[in-house]
């Protein structure tokens, strides 16, 4: 309630870092602050964890 949609489109851009857990821009190849290469979209599903 209150927030604009753009703020969950914004979300959906963000890429979490696996190591640092920095906020990298989607599509990014790697951390911009680690330099780790794995990194995953943020989602809202956390159901669907292992
Ligand atoms: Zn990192």
């Amino acid at each position: 309630m209150g927030k604009s949609p753009l703020a969950d489109a914004e979300i959906s851009k963000i890429w979490i870092c696996k190591k640092c857990k920095a906020r990298n821009k989607a599509g990014s190849e790697k951390c911009r602050r680690c330099g780790y290469r794995y990194l995953r979209p943020r989602r809202k599903e956390l159901k669907a964890k292992k």
